[in-house]
């Protein structure tokens, strides 16, 4: 099944899941981890001794779930993203689970997101706690969510829900040439759904500043309405001039006999 759905079986799964005693002890590593692969790094990361050492580096990784202290370390140094800790006692009603997570953007602690299960299914909304993004962490985030107990085993991952937008149709976008909210929305509504389009018809981004302030706006407006991800979007084309210049210099410049 593994091999067809990237989806590991029940009794993979509880091969390593932690028993029911360990779990009721506190937080918990789970090492989903089932292709022999040359890869160490959840060993080196833990200093509990919970990994235990590697006999040849393409074995699968070996854990003492009770020498775990659940300190979560390993979760970002694996590059298969196939560790997360499970804490069920971490409140009366809800687990936390902490997940690595490498998309983009990041969600902020407060979000509701949608629990999904090792299908993509979704199971539950969750509530993101925190967000840990330190330079310790090998460029993967871990994502520390809340979840109801009767899902929390289930709950691998999550995604997030469209944010309701309450910024209204007069708030300015572009300072440069006065584009609202307003503007970029009704261009979207029309069909222009890249940088340059709304450029080019609103002026948006051609002013002093480049698009500085106002690129990362447009993309996120586009991608929040057309549903595609800021990824697939581009920020258009920018060419000189970077400042605003009177037509007097260019005349000056002309009569002197040099290019602009
Ligand atoms: S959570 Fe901490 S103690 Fe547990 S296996 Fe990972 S690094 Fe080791
Ligand atoms: S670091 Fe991740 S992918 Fe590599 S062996 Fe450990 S659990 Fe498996």
């Amino acid at each position: 099944m593994l091999e067809k759905t990237g989806v590991a079986t029940p009794e993979e799964i509880e091969k390593v899941f932690p028993s029911e005693e360990r779990l009721k002890k506190g937080p918990v590593v789970i090492v989903e981890c089932f292709r022999e692969i040359p890869c160490n790094p959840c060993y080196t990361a833990c200093n509990q001794n919970a990994i235990k050492e590697f006999i040849d580096i393409n074995d699968l990784p070996n854990v003492d779930h009770d020498n775990c202290n659940g300190c979560g370390l390993c979760i970002s140094k694996c590059p298969g993203l196939a560790i997360r800790v499970l804490d069920m006692t971490w409140s009366d009603e809800e687990a936390m689970v902490r997940i690595p997570y490498e998309f983009l953007p990041l969600p902020v602690a407060g979000d509701i997101v949608d629990g999904l299960d090792r299908e993509g299914n979704k199971l539950v909304d969750v509530r993101v706690e925190k967000v840990q993004n330190s330079k310790m962490m090998d460029k993967t985030p871990v994502l520390w969510l809340a979840v109801k107990k009767a899902f929390a085993k289930e709950v691998v991952f999550m995604k997030p829900q469209p944010r309701k937008d309450t910024r209204a149709d007069e708030t300015i976008v572009c300072r440069c040439s006065d584009v609202t909210l307003g503007d970029i929305r009704q261009m979207v509504e029309d069909g222009y759904t890249t940088v340059d389009e709304i450029k080019r018809l609103t002026r948006a981004g051609m002013g002093p500043c480049q698009g500085k302030t106002c690129g990362q706006i447009i993309l996120r407006e586009i991608s929040m309405m057309t549903g595609k991800s800021m990824e697939e979007l581009t920020l258009g084309t920018y060419r000189p001039p970077i400042k605003s210049v009177k037509l007097g210099e260019i005349a000056k410049t002309a009569e002197r006999g040099e290019e602009s």
